[in-house]
């Protein structure tokens, strides 16, 4: 096949300027471009056919020598042989005549071109939250939670394809199976493409053409899960457990979101928790503290004896080690703190 002279190509005369050659060649670029020309062979020639043109046409040596030994000059080795390249190359090389800042947008938008499917959409289930209600025990030694949850799940009848069952999906026409669409604007920066999600398709590349009775084309259902998940020791009110995979299923084969579970803690009836630290209120007669004494305080897990010193004075603070809460990262454990109270009798008896 013999090549056609550059300037041929591009329409320009031999004593084209920079600008004018960029202009010619983004005129090309744009009228042959393969998002406006889908699946058609002769369009992506002479889109490469232009690239090739303008790379050696740009570059002001190689013009030179192009200009004086024609395709010979610029050919063999390390020489640019536009057939041989990827649309993807051409726009990675060539991104910036389409206009500055948006270049690489230009270049990234194409990028399904070939695969067919690198940009398509995979759905994603939508994350399900759920609070779990927690006593002090279950906190302190950390717990296995089995819930039934309503959640969608992905359809029997087609699994998950939301096609019914025996027919086909289809490439979207609109999209041609890349899931986003381009766009060539006119600003006042020159021209710009924008791309976005096909509105056909909604970015997935195919539609189905009949879709499944069960489900109506979405791939999913509303159904019940039984979801069986451990919360580690030493969690608090409010923190948040994320169980990958666990949530909605996506539509039309899609992944499944993710499950929150949010912790809630059931008050104790005696201990306050105070971070990993319990504390507790005791209250003793005055006789008890002057005279020393015993007393039974409550733990997480039963009771424990504490002897209380003779001259004990209310406010004082006694500590069990250890006996608070695990820390959820693993530093060690809380303690029990129990406040003293005197208690005074509102009158003394004779
Ligand atoms: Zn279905
Ligand atoms: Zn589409």
């Amino acid at each position: 096949m013999t090549k056609r002279d550059y300037y041929d190509v591009l329409g320009v005369g031999r004593d084209a300027s920079d600008a004018e050659l960029k202009k010619a060649y983004r005129k090309m670029a744009l009228k042959y471009h393969p998002d406006k020309n889908p699946d058609n062979k002769e369009a992506e020639e002479k889109f490469k056919e232009a690239a090739e043109a303008y790379e050696v046409l740009s570059d002001p040596e190689k013009r030179s020598r192009y200009d004086r030994f024609g395709h010979q000059g610029v050919g063999g080795a390390g020489g640019f042989s536009g057939q041989g390249m990827s649309m993807d190359d051409i726009f990675s090389h060539f991104g910036d005549i389409f206009g500055g800042a948006f270049g690489g947008g230009f270049s990234s938008g194409f990028g399904g071109f070939g695969s067919q499917t690198g940009r398509r959409r995979v759905n994603k289930g939508s994350n399900l939250r759920v609070k779990v209600r927690l006593s002090l025990k279950e906190i302190a030694h950390g717990v296995e939670k089995k819930i039934k949850l309503q959640k969608y799940v992905s359809c029997n009848a087609c699994h998950g394809s939301g096609a019914e069952s025996g027919s086909s999906k289809s490439t979207c026409p609109t999209c041609h199976g890349r899931g986003q669409v381009s766009r060539i604007t006119n600003t006042f920066l020159g021209q710009m493409q924008t791309t976005s999600t096909c509105p056909q398709c909604g970015g997935e590349g195919e539609i189905i053409t009949n879709k499944c009775h069960s489900c109506h084309g979405n791939g999913i259902v509303k159904g019940e899960e039984v979801v069986t998940f451990k919360v580690p020791a030493g969690v608090a009110e409010g923190m948040q457990l994320s169980i990958s995979g666990k949530g909605n299923m996506g539509a039309r084969g899609g992944v499944a979101g993710d499950l929150l579970v949010i912790i809630t803690a059931e008050s104790h009836p005696e201990l306050v928790r105070d971070g990993n630290n319990l504390l507790y209120n005791l209250y003793i007669s005055i006789s008890d503290a002057a005279l020393g004494s015993t007393a039974e305080v409550p733990t997480i897990d039963g009771k424990a004896k504490i002897k209380i010193a003779p001259g004990t004075q209310g406010g004082k603070v006694l500590r069990l080690k250890g006996k608070g809460l695990p820390d959820v990262n693993g530093y060690g454990k809380g303690d029990l703190l129990i406040n003293v109270n005197v208690w005074t009798p509102r009158s003394l008896s004779r």
